[in-house]
Parts: structure tokens; C-alpha cells; sequence
């Protein structure tokens, strides 16, 4: 299979829902013709008078010129069987998600379609070996996975079934280059790359909300402060519980009910409940209104001290150097810096201010022989924007006085304190930990590069980083401490880190 013989070749969709009209719309934008069909009478044709409808807002808007419009509006056929399949370079399924209606459908395909014609499937939760079973030819089938709405989202995921021919995968790979995509190759394995590397962003909310170490509201300022478009508590409202967790059961399922993507029992609970999120009007929060904005809080300036001393030896340190500076300033010094130190954070007259290594507050004040310890959440990207959110949690025996001056030393050095339970890895060490450990382990099984996970979560998912790229700010044993707390406290099979991780950890 070439490049050269898919470009410019007509294009079959079939299924005309909203994955599939997104994809004749990005197939007629590339030049192909384009052909769609769907079992439902009249579907293709009702969808191409709403994409006509878009089309013509874009133009209104000054987005498209009309004659674009125009063009890409007159690729796109409406048709009544699958006969357009025959001199298709293309065919590209997107019809229900049920394995044996895809596989009635390829095998139909077969039958109609030459012999050279690509096949490609949707599908985001399916294996392509298992789509594949049956064909004559199953060396030409491939994932061509779309992220929703597909005239919008960039990625596509290239998947790749046992039996998928590399040149295959190589040529649709091209295509999606040609379609405006940024493509990147997986290997089918439950969740392909986004829906598997993301289970962690809601899995550690969940399970912070289930012992009621946060409430929503604290988790989803914690993670935009992270600089996550949204938090998981009301991204899960806005995808829908429901969906959330028959995703999130099917991963676990596919993996022979691993531990690590266990769904939640709070997830059964909303889903039992009715309390689907945005769609039913009651989710972690209440709807039509928006996820409540959090209290401001204000915090006294902290009281006088006459040590304040900077340990560690990194960028965050670097930085509590700089905000610790500006905060004494008006007290006309400085703070001291330890750079030779097992600990990152500030000592305030011998209280402890520590930068999350994933062991508990109260653990640590075990190690420092002091109750007056509090530790604090890792900032993703620093200088962080002024009143970004930041959790923080104090030792079970420290003072009222410590509590209250911990919160007053991290509003002082410019965040905007959220207590906490004492739970490890606090809320973002502990979700990124998890992410780059997925990561981890989808490039360890083969599933994709580093480059293809960064730039997947990054166009899949919007996250504000790729995974790898955050443990190149962060550090190998620094993910693998706050995973070992982790599984240090809850004992289990969940939080183990990934085999890569630790090799990389070697090889440093
Ligand atoms: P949809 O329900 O909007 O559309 C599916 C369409 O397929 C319907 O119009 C239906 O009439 C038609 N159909 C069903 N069986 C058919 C058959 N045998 N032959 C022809 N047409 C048939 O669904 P959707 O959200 O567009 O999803 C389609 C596929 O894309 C699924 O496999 C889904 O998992 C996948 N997907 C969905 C999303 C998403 O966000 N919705 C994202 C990525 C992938």
C-alpha cells in the first residue's frame, strides 16, 4: 500500500454519527470525494445538511471562504449502500462500538471493495487484532482513531492489530499528515494511548475523594492550578459518569481486572444514582450553573522568624529561594540555603515546610523528629501565575500555630493554600506520578514512543504537557518515590512502578 495510491482516492465512511460526519468533513477538506453511508435511512443525508449548516457559520464568521465551504460541501455524497465502497482507496468505519457489528461489516466490505482498498475502523475501545479475526485479509485493516470533534482535535491515533501490515499503518500514517492531522502509531492494546495514559487523572481523584482526603471543588482548582484545562471532577461531569465508567470498566476488564485500573466505587455511586453530571443536571456539582468557584481565602502574613533556611538543590528550590527572598525583604534579610539536603522545602525556626516526596506529613514528622511539619504539593510549572492553587497538608500532632503559619508561608511565597487530608503524593505529585508511570508502561509494552505519548496527551487530551516531558522537569526517582509512598500506605497492586522506570533509573 502507498501514499500515493490513497491520495486523492475516494473515501467511503460509514456510520454518519458524530465521529463520522467529522470524518467526511476532514476527508472532502483533503480534496478526497467522499462518499457516506449509514444503516439508518436518511442519516447520511441529515448529516450532510448539518455539516453544510457549520459550514456555512464558518463562512459567516469569516473562518472559511465560501468557496472552500462550497467545495468540500460538494465532495461529500450521501449514500444509500455500501456499492460506493467499490472504487474506494479508503473505507473508514464509524459505526457502533460492537465488535461483532464491525466485524459483520469489514467482512461485508470485503466482498465489494479491490483489493488494494484500505480498511480503517474508529474505534476507541475495541481491538483491532479482534476486529480484524476473520477477514481475508487482515493485513489491511487499521485503527484510524479520531478524537472528538474530529474537524477540531489534532491527533489521530494510527493503530496497529497483530496482523496489521506495517505499510499499511506507515501509508495511513501519511494520509492523516495530508488530512491536517498530527497522527501518531499505536499498538492495539486496551485504551490505544489517551483513553489508557489519562486513567490515572480521574483514578487519583476518585480515590482521593473516596477516603475523603478532598472535595471536588479543592481537586479541580489543584489541577488547573497544575495547569489542566479542567479538573477531573468536572471533566468527569462533563463527559458523563456513565460514559466515564463503562471507559473506565472496559480498560479494566481488557486487562484481566488489573488493579491499577480499577474503577471507583464512588463512579458506581453517581452512575447507580442517576447523577450523570452535566447531561442530567447533577454530576459532583449542580448544573445549569458551572463547577463553583472556590472561597478566596484570605491568609495573615506569617508571623516573625528569625531562621528561615532554603534546602534542596533544584529548580523548585531554586524558586523558594526567590519568593522566600522577596517575603523577608521587608524585614531586611534573607533566607539561608542547605543545598546539600535529603529534603526540598523551607525550615522556619525549625518548623518544617516540605515539597511532596510522596511520604505523608505525619511520616516525615517521624523522620524529622518534630510535629511541626507540613508538606505541600509539587508545582508543575514554576514561577507559577500569583494565587495558584497548591495543596498542603499538616502532620496529625503539629500546632494550630504551625497549621495556620504553614498555610501563611505559602500564600507569602505566592500560592493559594488548600488544606488537604494527609495522604500521599498529595493531589498533582501524585496524579502526574501516575501519568508518567502509565506512560511508562504503554512504551514498555511497545504501545508507542515517548514523543507519540507526549504529543497523544497533548492533542488528545489537551494536558498542558506530555508525560515524558514532565519527567524531564521532575526526575526518575523522584515519580518512583511518590509511587513507592503510595504503595507503601495502601499495600496493593495498584501503584507499582512501571519496569521502564526503574531501568531508567539505573542507567542514571
Ligand atoms: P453515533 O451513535 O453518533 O453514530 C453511529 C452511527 O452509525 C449511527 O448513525 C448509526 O445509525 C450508524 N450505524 C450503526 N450500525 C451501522 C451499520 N452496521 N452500518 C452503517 N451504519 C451503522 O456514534 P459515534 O459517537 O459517531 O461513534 C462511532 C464510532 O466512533 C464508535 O466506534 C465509537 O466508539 C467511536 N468513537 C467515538 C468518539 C466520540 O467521542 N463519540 C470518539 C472516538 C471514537
Amino acid at each position: 500500500m502507498s501514499l500515493e495510491k490513497l491520495n486523492g482516492a475516494p473515501v467511503l465512511v460509514v456510520g454518519a454519527g458524530i465521529m463520522g460526519a467529522g470524518i467526511a468533513q476532514v476527508a472532502a477538506q483533503a480534496g478526497h470525494r467522499v462518499f457516506l453511508h449509514d444503516a439508518r435511512e436518511g442519516a447520511a443525508a441529515e448529516a450532510k445538511a448539518r455539516l453544510a449548516k457549520s459550514l456555512d457559520a464558518l463562512v459567516a464568521k469569516g473562518k472559511l471562504d465560501a468557496d472552500s465551504a462550497a467545495q468540500t460541501l460538494a465532495r461529500i455524497e450521501a449514500a444509500s449502500g455500501l456499492e460506493a465502497a467499490v472504487g474506494a482507496g479508503l473505507v473508514v468505519e464509524a459505526i457502533v462500538e460492537q465488535l461483532e457489528a464491525k466485524r459483520a461489516l469489514f467482512r461485508q466490505l470485503e466482498a465489494i471493495v479491490a483489493d488494494d482498498c484500505v480498511l480503517a475502523t474508529n474505534t476507541s475501545s475495541i481491538s483491532v487484532t479482534a476486529i480484524a479475526n476473520g477477514l481475508q485479509r487482515p493485513q489491511r485493516l487499521v485503527g484510524m482513531h479520531f478524537f472528538n470533534p474530529v474537524p477540531v482535535m489534532k491527533l489521530v491515533e494510527v493503530v496497529s492489530g497483530l496482523q496489521t501490515d506495517p505499510a499499511v499503518a506507515a501509508a495511513i500514517f501519511e494520509l492523516g499528515k495530508r488530512w491536517a492531522k498530527v497522527p501518531v502509531h499505536a499498538r492495539s492494546t486496551p485504551g490505544f494511548i489517551v483513553n489508557r495514559i489519562a486513567r490515572p487523572y480521574y483514578a487519583e481523584s476518585l480515590a482521593l475523594l473516596l477516603e475523603r482526603a478532598a472535595t471536588p471543588p479543592v481537586l479541580d482548582a489543584c489541577l488547573r492550578g497544575a495547569g489542566f484545562r479542567m479538573g477531573p471532577c468536572e471533566l468527569m461531569d462533563l463527559i458523563g459518569h456513565d460514559t466515564n465508567f463503562a471507559v473506565t470498566n472496559s480498560v479494566y476488564e481488557a486487562n484481566f481486572q488489573d488493579k491499577r485500573y480499577m474503577p471507583s466505587l464512588v463512579q458506581r455511586e453517581m452512575v447507580d444514582g442517576g447523577l450523570f453530571g452535566r447531561k442530567s443536571g447533577r454530576g459532583f456539582y449542580q448544573y445549569p450553573n458551572d463547577a463553583p468557584a472556590l472561597p478566596v481565602a484570605l491568609h495573615e502574613a506569617p508571623a516573625h522568624a528569625s531562621e528561615v533556611t532554603v534546602h534542596g538543590d533544584d529548580a523548585i528550590a531554586d524558586f523558594l529561594e526567590q519568593a522566600a527572598t522577596a517575603a523577608l525583604a521587608a524585614q531586611g534579610w534573607g533566607p539561608a540555603r542547605v543545598r546539600e539536603s535529603d529534603w526540598t522545602g523551607l525550615a522556619i525556626d525549625g518548623q518544617r515546610l516540605v515539597l511532596t516526596d510522596g511520604r505523608c506529613a505525619s511520616e516525615l514528622a517521624v523522620s524529622m523528629s518534630t510535629h511541626e511539619v507540613a508538606v505541600f504539593d509539587r508545582p508543575l510549572s514554576l514561577p507559577a501565575a500569583p494565587g495558584t492553587a497548591l495543596a498542603f497538608a499538616v502532620a496529625d500532632g503539629a500546632s494550630e500555630h504551625w497549621r495556620s503559619q504553614a498555610a501563611a508561608w505559602l500564600a507569602a511565597l505566592g500560592f493559594a493554600p488548600l488544606p488537604v487530608a494527609d495522604a500521599p503524593g498529595l493531589v498533582v505529585a501524585r496524579t502526574v506520578a501516575m501519568l508518567v508511570n502509565e506512560a511508562a508502561d504503554a512504551v514498555l509494552q511497545g504501545v508507542c514512543t515517548p514523543a507519540g505519548a507526549d504529543a497523544a496527551m497533548k492533542l488528545g487530551v489537551n494536558y498542558p504537557a506530555g508525560p515524558f516531558e514532565w519527567l524531564a522537569g521532575w526526575s526518575v526517582a523522584g515519580v518512583a518515590s511518590v509511587i513507592d509512598a503510595l504503595d507503601a500506605e495502601y499495600r496493593g497492586e495498584r501503584y507499582r512502578v512501571s519496569p521502564w522506570l526503574r531501568r531508567q533509573r539505573g542507567a542514571n
